[in-house]
């Protein structure tokens, strides 16, 4: 099968407009005759659903959470991007364009991303009218950080939970449509399979995760917005319960899936302590906007610090090595992600890591509380020189910009951090591999979408801080709204989709086949025994830092503990109750399976890119190596009954309005 990514013509600019104008609408009569399925309540179905009801759509919403605002997004802390210019440093729709593109390493597909752009301004303009709380300047004006990978300040944020924020606005909006029943909302409902009627996606089966019911849902579209797979590492800063599923099933009735390798990993998750960890949690980017990291200059202070005999605060400036603003002077602490993750990475390597373990670098806030209370000293008419008050100055204004994560750290760590610099250390974070969609969000099979995280994304081989948030609500607010009416114009006279059909039937079928070989199979081991094993394979061969040898080994060790996990998974309880422990087995039979498939692409891409890092693919001091001549492309796997099987499909990708150079920071 040929991939279309159905790219409209005209100007990179002019493209969107273009395309809205020509395309097929449903008038407001016709649209109450159709139904959509939405998988996800995060940040993108939530916007989908909402706005798909507002325009008169009946749309059915799912759920595994008890609510729509318990959603992964709700997590998202630092802010979101949009080019909206209000600090006159520059900023365009071009610049968020370009940025992004560079940021993704020159992977990402040039029309989707300047769309992106182009509604980003929008999208502040929307969340502002739903009563988003974001924060302002002195002046009422809306205020603006930075983020890595970039020259302006363009992230829009509230506090440190700007993804809570969102998401209570994205609620209520869907609340709304709730009441008026155009939102029928199914909470606690987990989507196993896809339906597919004559070759176009017409519902799903969904399990009731309170009764254990398997239940049938049709509609004349269905869309998935499942989020990212970065559970498949078992340790990461999703929220536990994120995972593969919704996107693995569509993927086995034919969608393809792709690029799997691309996964981000931070450079701010606070470090793992134990092997008894489940979670990691993550210290915003934001915070690199005014924290300075380091490690000892000096192997000798970096191992006297690991064993307690000296303090950070004790060793001089000249002693300290801000790695990233010695390697990196234009963009210092605010490199994109990769970048900073694997120049952590290369200091704890060499030994100058300043936790127990030897995996963590400082982030430290000492010179910008002093910054902030010589200017508020200035301000207030206070006396500068008096070190008490700046400092007290100081902890006041960076408690205002990100006091909850401050907080946040203090309760995990037990120590404060207004006084010793944070611990940090890069962790998987967010994965910009997904369901391979066409420019109308659409996945290999017709009428089914995927929007937000669970698509392949705009982002390319790494996404920038903040444009997650923007991603998603672009997808759900702007885009997708558009691009389903265009598919749903010819089936206004349809009617209701019955679910009495044969291939309801198969469906319903296929998922309890599955469930009955997980109760029934006497085994003596709890899921998460080989989540956690394929975790470790994961993190240590196809994490940070790859190579043939390991991902070929990671190939074989995870089909041999996909092959275990059949044979001695435990699941306690009965299929037809509550049973969290199956829930858990149904999603770690999927993490098995895509872990796979993750490794083999990473195996295939004989280059490195953004947060695909292969260490035989490294210029002499040690930046990724892209090869454009042969992997200018994203790398679609279409599923042929087994991982090892999946075929490759590769989309050329055209820059016609970036320069492709390799990337440089400097
Ligand atoms: C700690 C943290 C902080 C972050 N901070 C930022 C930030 O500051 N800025 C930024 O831009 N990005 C940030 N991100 C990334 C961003 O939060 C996510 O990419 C984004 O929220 C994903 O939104 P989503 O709607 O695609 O998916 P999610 O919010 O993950 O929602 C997924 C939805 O799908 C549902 N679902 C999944 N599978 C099924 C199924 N099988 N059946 C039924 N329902 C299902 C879930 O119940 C949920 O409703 C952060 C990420 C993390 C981990």
């Amino acid at each position: 099968m040929a991939l279309d990514s159905k790219i409209p013509s005209g100007s990179i600019s002019e493209k969107w407009t273009n395309y809205k104008d020509h395309i097929n609408l449903v008038n407001p009569a016709n649209k109450r005759n159709l139904d959509i399925i939405v998988v996800g309540t995060g940040l993108a179905g939530g916007s989908a659903a909402a706005t798909l009801a507002e325009l008169g759509y009946n749309v059915k919403a799912f759920c595994f959470q008890d609510s729509p605002r318990r959603a992964h997004s709700i997590a998202a802390q630092g802010g979101i991007n949009a080019a909206k210019n209000y600090q006159g440093d520059g900023d365009s729709v071009f610049r968020l364009f370009y940025d992004t593109v560079k940021g993704g390493d020159y992977r990402a597909r040039e029309a989707n991303v300047h769309r992106l752009a182009e509604v980003s301004t929008s999208i502040i303009d929307q969340c502002v009218a739903q009563g988003v709380p974001f924060a302002r300047e002195y002046g009422g004006l809306l205020d603006n950080r930075s983020f890595g990978g970039t020259l302006v300040s363009r992230t829009f944020y509230a506090k440190g939970q700007t993804g809570q924020q969102l998401l209570l606005g994205a609620y209520s909006a869907m609340n709304r449509q709730i009441a008026r029943g155009k939102i029928k909302m199914h909470n606690r409902h987990e989507m196993l399979d896809l339906v597919i009627v004559k070759g176009k996606a017409r519902g799903i089966i969904a399990r009731n995760l309170v009764t254990g019911e398997i239940e049938r849902h049709s509609a004349h579209a269905v869309v998935i917005a499942s989020g990212g797979y970065g559970n498949v590492f078992f340790l990461s800063t999703n929220a536990m319960g994120s995972n593969v599923t919704a996107a693995w099933k569509i993927h086995k009735r034919g969608a393809f899936f792709a690029n799997p390798c691309y996964t981000q990993i931070h450079p701010t998750c606070i470090p793992v302590s134990g092997d008894h960890q489940a979670k990691l949690t993550l210290m915003s980017e934001s915070l690199r906007n005014d924290g300075r990291i380091w490690v000892p200059a000096k192997l000798e202070d970096a191992q006297a610090i690991r064993e307690g005999k000296l303090k950070p605060t004790q060793l001089k400036e000249e002693d300290r090595d801000y790695f990233l603003e010695r390697r990196y002077p234009a963009f210092g602490n605010l490199v994109p992600r990769d970048i900073a993750s694997r120049a952590a990475k290369e200091r704890c390597d060499a030994g100058f890591g300043i936790n127990k373990t030897g995996e963590a670098v400082y982030l430290d806030f000492a010179a910008a509380i002093i910054r902030y209370g010589i200017d508020q000293a200035r301000l207030k008419h206070l006396d500068e020189n008096d070190m008490n008050v700046v400092k007290k100055l100081g902890t006041d204004v960076v408690a205002n910009k990100y006091g909850n994560l401050f907080q946040m750290y203090e309760k995990i760590v037990d120590e404060d951090p207004y006084t010793t610099p944070m611990m940090i250390y890069p962790a998987v974070h967010y994965t910009m591999g997904g369901t391979w969609v066409d420019y109308n969000l659409q996945t290999t099979i017709p009428g089914c979408f995927s929007i937000g995280e669970s698509n392949f994304s705009d982002h390319g081989a790494n996404r920038l801080g903040a444009s997650a948030l923007m991603q998603g609500l672009a997808d759900g607010y702007f885009v997708l709204p558009y691009t389903i009416g265009d598919y749903l114009a010819p089936d206004i006279k349809m009617g209701t989709i019955s679910t009495d059909s044969p291939e309801f039937e198969e469906a319903e079928q296929n998922v309890l086949n599955q469930i009955n070989t997980l109760m029934n199979n006497g085994g003596t081991k709890p899921a998460d025994y080989f989540h956690k094993k394929l975790g470790k394979i994961m993190w240590n061969q196809v994490g940070m830092a790859r190579n043939e040898k390991g991902l070929n080994d990671a190939i074989t060790e995870i089909a041999q503990i996909r092959e275990d996990f059949y044979k001695d998974v435990r699941i306690p309880g009965t299929q037809n109750s509550f049973n969290p422990e199956l829930a858990k087995a149904l999603r770690v039979a999927d993490f098995l399976e895509l872990g796979e498939l993750f490794a083999k692409d990473a195996l295939h891409r004989n280059e490195s890119c953004g947060g695909h890092f292969r260490e035989e693919y490294q210029t002499p001091d040690g930046e990724a190596q892209r090869d454009d001549e042969n992997f200018a492309y994203v790398a679609a796997w279409e599923y042929k009954g087994k991982p090892s099987d999946a075929v490759l499909h590769k989309e050329a990708l055209v820059f016609d309005n970036v320069k492709l150079v390799q990337r440089s920071y400097k």
